[in-house]
This record gives C-alpha cells, sequence and structure tokens, in this order.
C-alpha cells in the first residue's frame, strides 16, 4: 500500500492545508455548507486545549456556567454596535412545535446578551460583584466564505463573561485574560504571539476596546488567535446592570468578555505544520508517542509485540502514548501516517532492539537523521519528558524565527505594498480609520494589531505622512 503525498506548501499553502484536516482525520465536510463535523482525533486535541485553558480560567478565579443557545432576538437591538455587527451573521428561529413563533429567536452567536439579561436579575449590590463566569459551547454566525476550523458557521469556543464594580476593575480583567491567552498559546501550543489592541475599525461590536494575541501563520498571514474585551457600560447600560455601591449609590457595572475558539487549531496546523503534514506541540497532542513495532516473520512478531506493549506499559503513567499494532499495513505506510497526524515523538522497536534492550527515538520536529537516536528501554519514561519539553521548545523557537524573519519596517509606502505580500508590516500609523481603510483597499493588508509594547517616540504615518505617535503591525490575514 503506498501513501498519497501532500501538496507542498510552497505550491499551494491553501490545498495544503484543506487537505490536510481532512487526511489527518482532524476534520470534515458537513452537508449544510459552511459546517463542519469535528473527528475524534481532531476533538482530542481541542479537548487538550479545552483542560489547559479551562485549569487556567479557574486559577483566575472563575466558575463554569451554561446559557441557553437561543436568545430572543430582540436582545441583539438592545446595544447599537452590537446589533450593527452581528445582525447580518445571525440565524433566526422563526417556527417551533409545528407554529410560527410570537417572537423570533436568535441562535447565539456570542452570549453577551443572555448573560447581561440575568445579571441584570442576579446582581443586586456590591456583594454579587464581581461576576466572573465562563462557558464552553458553541455558536453559530453566518459566514459566506469558509473555512475548516478557520471560518466555519458553527464552532467551539469559550466564552469568558465578568462584571465588576469599577472601570479598574474590568481593565485589569480584561488583561489578565490577554495575558492567560498569551501564556497558554507560548507555553502550550509553542505559538509566539504579539499582544496587543485592536484599531476601531477592527475591534468586537460592542466593545470599548479590543485586545487580541495575533499570530503569523506559515504562509506569513496573520490569524487573530484570541480576543478579550474591555466593553465599559455599554452592555450594562443596555440590560439595566445595575447594583447598590457600598456609598449607597445605585450604579452601573463594567463588564468584560474573551474568548477562545477551534480556530486556534486552524494556528497550530499552518504555524507548525510541514510538507509531511501536522506537527503537533507536544503538550497539546492527543497522542504524545507513538510505538511502531517492527518484524518480518510471525516468530518476530509476537517477541516484538510483546516487548513494544511492555514499552506501552511502562510509558502509559508518564505520557498519551500509542502502540501501533495494525499487521495489514508495513511499517514504512504507519510511519508516513503518523507523520502526518504530527505525533511528536516516533518509538521504533525491531528485532535486533529488542535483543540488545533499545529503542530507536524519531523526533517529528526534526525529520530525518538528526532527530533519531537509540536509547535504552529501561529508563526509557524518564527521557521521554525532558524530550517532549525540547521539543516544544525547539519549536517554538523555530516559530519565532520565522515570524521574526517575515516582520518588516517598511520606510516608505511603496515599500510597504510590497512587503504586506510576503510579511508583516510594523509601522507608524496617525491613528485614523481612513488610512487604514484605505491601506485596506489598495493592498489588502489590514490592521492587526496596535502592539502593547512600544518604541515611544514620534514617527511619520506610513500612508498620510502626518506625525504618529503609535506603531501597528499591518498584514493580510484569515
Ligand atoms: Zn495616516
Amino acid at each position: 500500500m503506498s501513501y498519497p503525498k501532500l501538496p507542498s506548501r510552497a505550491e499551494n499553502f491553501s490545498e495544503w492545508y484543506n487537505q490536510l484536516v481532512l487526511r489527518a482525520e482532524l476534520a470534515d465536510y458537513a452537508p449544510v455548507r459552511g459546517c463542519m463535523v469535528v473527528r475524534p482525533y481532531g476533538w482530542a486535541l481541542w479537548e487538550n486545549i479545552q483542560k489547559a485553558l479551562d485549569a487556567r480560567f479557574k486559577a483566575t478565579g472563575h466558575q463554569n456556567a451554561a446559557f441557553p443557545l437561543l436568545i430572543p432576538l430582540s436582545f441583539f437591538e438592545k446595544e447599537k454596535e452590537h446589533v450593527e455587527g452581528f445582525s447580518p451573521e445571525l440565524a433566526i428561529v422563526t417556527h417551533g412545535g409545528g407554529k410560527k413563533l410570537e417572537e423570533p429567536l436568535a441562535v447565539r452567536p456570542t452570549s453577551e446578551t443572555i448573560i447581561g439579561y440575568m445579571w441584570s436579575k442576579w446582581i443586586r449590590s456590591y456583594r454579587d460583584l464581581p461576576q466572573l463566569l465562563n462557558q464552553w459551547g458553541n455558536v453559530v454566525r453566518w459566514e459566506l466564505r469558509t473555512k475548516l476550523f478557520l471560518r466555519t458557521l458553527e464552532f467551539y469556543w469559550q466564552e469568558g463573561h465578568t462584571a465588576h464594580a469599577t472601570r479598574e476593575e474590568a481593565e485589569e480583567e480584561t488583561m489578565r485574560m490577554l495575558r492567560v491567552y498569551e501564556d497558554f498559546a507560548v507555553n502550550e501550543a509553542a505559538i509566539p504571539v504579539i499582544p496587543g489592541r485592536k484599531s476601531e475599525s477592527e475591534k468586537f461590536a460592542g466593545a470599548v476596546t479590543t485586545y487580541t494575541i495575533e499570530a503569523m501563520m506559515g504562509d506569513t498571514k496573520a490569524l487573530q488567535a484570541g480576543t478579550s474585551h474591555f466593553l465599559g457600560q455599554n452592555f450594562a447600560k443596555a440590560f439595566d446592570i445595575t447594583f447598590l455601591d457600598r456609598d449607597n449609590q445605585l450604579k452601573y457595572v463594567w463588564t468584560t468578555s474573551w474568548g477562545l475558539s477551534t480556530r486556534f487549531i486552524g494556528a497550530i496546523i499552518m504555524v507548525h505544520g510541514d510538507d509531511q503534514g501536522l506537527v503537533l506541540p507536544p503538550r497539546l497532542a492527543p497522542i504524545q508517542s507513538v510505538i511502531v513495532p517492527i518484524w518480518r516473520n510471525e516468530e518476530q512478531r509476537s517477541r516484538v509485540l510483546e516487548v513494544a506493549q511492555q514499552v506501552q506499559s511502562a510509558l502509559q503513567p508518564h505520557i498519551r502514548v500509542h502502540l501501533d499494532d495494525r499487521d495489514h499495513v508495513t511499517p514504512g505506510f504507519k510511519f508516513n501516517d503518523w507523520e502526518l497526524r504530527g505525533v511528536p515523538v516516533r518509538i521504533e522497536i525491531g528485532p535486533r532492539d529488542v535483543e540488545q534492550g533499545v529503542v530507536t527515538l524519531a523526533r517529528r520536529d526534526m525529520p530525518g537523521k538528526p532527530g533519531k537516536k537509540t536509547v535504552p528501554m529501561d529508563g526509557l519514561p524518564q527521557v521521554i519528558g525532558p524530550l517532549l519539553d525540547e521539543i516544544h521548545t525547539n519549536m517554538l523557537r523555530k516559530a519565532t524565527e520565522f515570524r521574526d524573519a517575515h516582520i518588516f519596517e517598511p520606510e516608505t509606502y511603496d515599500e510597504f505594498r510590497e512587503v504586506v505580500g510576503h510579511g508583516w508590516a510594523y509601522v507608524w500609523w496617525c491613528g485614523s480609520p481612513e488610512c487604514e481603510a484605505r491601506i485596506k483597499e489598495d493592498t489588502k493588508a489590514t490592521n492587526r494589531v496596535i502592539p502593547l509594547e512600544q518604541p515611544g517616540g514620534e514617527g511619520r504615518c506610513i500612508y498620510c505622512g502626518a506625525p504618529a505617535r503609535l506603531k501597528a503591525i499591518f498584514a493580510k490575514a484569515y
């Protein structure tokens, strides 16, 4: 049985991505256009993302809850910017129980409105604050152009929602969760990100300020990998969420929301993947190590398999390990198959290894000979943990080097137009939405992020030449 090759990334990045998602069995197309089916391997990856994030949310004092999928349509009309931003994407239920509904219901695109409504009932006094909630669920946004994981009509995510007594506390929360996302991206997914603020035209509909972690994909396009919004009192006023403060004054609360979705799986694929397939970050990989036994005849088979099972049992308490004992495919086929699926470490055990009490380890992040080494079977559990950490560090370093090599600082607008074809442009920007809009029209590059870390001083806007105090990153994006 031969193993079909993927298109190369250089030749067609988009097709490489589409075929990889299908062939690695992460997801498949659903009968409804724009929807996806997340397959067990993809869902296992999402579950590991969930675990890593959920632990961080709990550690920062949040609790999980579940709010309904259906929201009265009128709720969306209460916050002006929110309705303008979301109404074209709403899926609306008009019939139920065989009858036309008195009030149409929206399938949630996000839950600020329903949670705001419930808070207006639950919050009475400063003693009821802060409210620190998170919800794991699915939402629907009627997108016209879709791509598996990156933009689908229905997707899975977590949405955090918090309410606070003061502006300062809400702003602190917004930044805290941005840093949680940054920490998760770097330390779990080995994805370097730039934390910063979105411009007025790129922010969330209804937010005062939107913060983002922005990541560079393998084709140099940008991807918004997580967002944290300071909502001010916009939703508090729309839903009349008030509380009696210590000073006996009735005040509106201050709210935030923050989210990260299955889109992040798209980022993992596009940041780390190579022409052989996925390269999964070890801390999130559903299978961290796969054992491939190698035999030529029946006698070897039973001996090798027995030892392979012992190795599996020894590793199981330490890592997520899988023994590939399929006997209808060759070891070569298995090697390609697990490479395609991005398993960080392959453990090869053949008859000679069994005699010598050794195994051969092959790293997915370093294909070929440089990533191979033979180690004693005894003590393997003590070797594999540090090896997975080393792989994580190497993947983060590679992704960071690639990104930094593709961030340019053009001095003229002509240079700018040239670099956004193959990288990011880090430039002075006067802050005007007109300059952003013209740049977008002209080059398809958008203002991705105004990094929190600023050089200070003053320059001239890359588009209009007016004095500018901010540097921003412009790039083509997913
Ligand atoms: Zn300008």
